[in-house]
This record gives structure tokens, sequence and C-alpha cells, in this order.
């Protein structure tokens, strides 16, 4: 098959779009993708000045999604003297699997001359995922531990660093699965949260102090054409998967969108593109309401979610009970 633009041999064929595309134009492809994001999102502050410049964390695991996005935005920005970026790895613990990706980033970090931050569950919390995982207190899935921790740290290190906003690498797939989780567990609040935490054009969100805002620069982009991306660039990735993956109900939602969109190509950006409409319409409509406040959007942060949010009395992280939920957890595995 044959590159649509240029006649070259094709590396990719788009269902949903149609396209075949070679290499280099499936690079072009992708890149634009992602700066029409980054523009509809207003992911750059407009008041940003060389003197006060935005600052941005990047959550760089070392796996594709987060290469790419951490190559992309130092293609576009890395000179741009308004923008700050730190680029922040974290090992949570797992023997093997972490320690091939950090060399990863490292590798990564090291080209493009861009600051690099790493941190570890064990320093900042005296756990490892590997440990957790065998004495497992609380009887749920890693993810669910792994989520909370990992949100936490990069809440207090986005805090530290002052950041003005948390990148992360979340794809098209990604994206669709939470949505399409948000929609069959019923919680329309979950939905409303993720506008405001993360989904939403920056200046539509209700700005909150006790979160700093994310964005998914790369969630237009599927996975697929995100590791052949990587691929075209050479690019430095780990590509193993977690030995702890196990969110099951992802994986089965996971499985049906891949099965509905060989069936129906395009099924992934309509289940995007009805569920950002309707995330706006729940934000305006749950605003103000006590339990919506939060960035819940990767691992379902609801703590109970009836009260307003206040300082955790151990940590001082935000939450909306006397104690937060890590700081629980983590009580719990030190009971073991
Ligand atoms: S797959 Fe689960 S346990 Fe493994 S790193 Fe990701 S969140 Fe943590
Ligand atoms: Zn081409
Ligand atoms: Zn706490």
């Amino acid at each position: 098959m044959e590159c649509d633009k240029c006649g070259a041999d094709a590396i990719h064929h788009a269902a949903y779009s149609g396209a075949h595309l070679c290499g280099d134009h499936l690079r072009k492809s992708v890149e634009k993708r992602v700066k029409r994001r980054i523009r509809e999102d207003g992911l750059l502050d407009p008041d940003a000045t060389p003197d006060d410049p935005d600052r941005w964390v990047i959550g760089l695991s070392g796996g594709k999604d987060s290469v790419a996005l951490t190559q992309i935005l130092d293609d576009v920005f890395g000179k741009d003297p308004r923008v700050e970026m730190l680029a922040l790895t974290i090992h949570e613990g797992i023997e093997g699997y972490r320690d091939a990706s950090v060399d990863a980033t490292i590798e990564l970090a090291d080209d493009l001359s861009l600051r690099h931050e790493l941190v570890s569950y064990e320093e900042e919390f005296d756990v490892r995922m590997d440990d957790v995982v065998e004495d497992d207190p609380e009887d749920m899935a890693a993810c669910a531990y792994c989520g909370v921790f990992r949100r936490d740290l990069l809440e207090n290190y986005a805090a530290e660093f002052d950041a003005d906003k948390l990148l992360t690498g979340h794809n098209l797939d990604d994206e669709a699965q939470t949505a399409m989780m948000n929609f069959l567990e019923g919680d329309v609040r979950q939905v409303a949260k993720h506008f405001d935490a993360s989904l939403g054009p920056l200046d539509e969100r209700e700005a909150t102090d006790a979160f700093v805002p994310r964005a998914k620069p790369l969630r237009d982009v599927p996975e697929k054409e995100i590791a052949l991306y990587c691929h075209v660039r050479d690019l430095p990735t780990h590509m193993a998967e977690c030995p702890h993956a196990e969110e099951a109900y992802r994986g089965e939602i996971q499985s049906t969108i891949h099965e509905l969109e060989e069936n129906h190509p395009g099924a992934r950006h309509s289940i995007m593109a009805g569920y950002e409409e309707l995330s706006a319409l729940a934000a305006d409509a749950y605003r103000g309401d006590a339990g919506a406040g939060g960035p819940g959007d990767e691992t379902g942060e609801n703590d109970g979610g009836s009260s307003a949010l206040r300082e955790c009395e151990r940590c001082g992280s935000q939450t909306s009970r006397d104690v937060c939920r890590k700081c629980r957890l983590l009580e719990s595995i030190e009971a073991v």
C-alpha cells in the first residue's frame, strides 16, 4: 500500500479516516494533532513571559506515550522562554519493569537536555509496589494502591516545583476507556470532575487552588499510532507491561472498545466527542456541589465525596475526610 501523500510505502492504515501513511507522514500527522490539541486546550498561558514563565511538569514513565509527549513538547516549546519544563519519573518499586523504563527516561532527558527528577515510592512513602502486592492488606488490585500513591506524589511534586500544569501522555484509547468506564458506572459526578481536572480547555475549567490542572495533549491520537511514532523517530522507550497490571474492569472495557473499533472504525473518536460535550454540561451542572472537586479521573479518588475538601491531618494533602486515602492505605500496609 502507498502513502496517500507521497506515494512511498505506507506503514499504517487508519481505518477510521481511510488514510494510508508512510513513516514521515505519520509523524507529521501525529504532531499536527498534538499541536492542535495544545492550541485548543489553551495549554500555554497567554500571560506567560520569559520573566514569569508557565511551569509544566511532564509525567515521564519511559513508556511510549510519555516519551512521545516529552519529545513533542520539547520540539515545540523547548526553546520557548515562556515555558519552563521539568520531566518527573516515578519509580514504584517494581523490580525489573521500572528499572528498564527509568533507563529510557534518563536517555531521553539527556538527549533533550531536559531537567529530570526521579522519585520513588520507597523514598517518599517507604513502600515498594512489589511488597504491597504481596501483602495486599486491603484486598485490592495493585493499580488501586499504585494510583493513589502516584497521584499524591505527582500533586506534591507539582506543588513543590510551583507547577502551573501537570501533563501526562494518555492517548485516545486510554481516554475512551476512562470515558466508557464513567458512563457504565453511571457516575455523572465523576464525568463532571473529569472536565475540570483534565479534559476541558484550560480557560473553561473551574480554577481551584487545591489541585494542579492536568492536560493530556496526546488524547486525540490512537495508541498504535503513538507506538509507530516512537518507532519512526527511534525514541528510547520501554515497551514491557507492568507485571502487576490487573485492572480487570479496564481490561474488559479495553477489549470491548477494541472490538467496537474493529467493526465500526471511528468508535473511539465518537465516544470521546460525545463524552467531552457531556462532561462540559455535567461540570456546569455540578459546580459548587460538594464532593465534585478534585482530579479523580484516573483512579476514582472519590474518598467518600460528601463534604468539602480540607487538609489531611497527617500529611496536609487535600481530602474530603480527616485522613486522606493515601495515609489510610499506608497505615494498613504498615499494620501487616
Ligand atoms: S500497571 Fe498498575 S501497578 Fe503497574 S505501575 Fe501501573 S498503576 Fe502501578
Ligand atoms: Zn508519505
Ligand atoms: Zn494524608
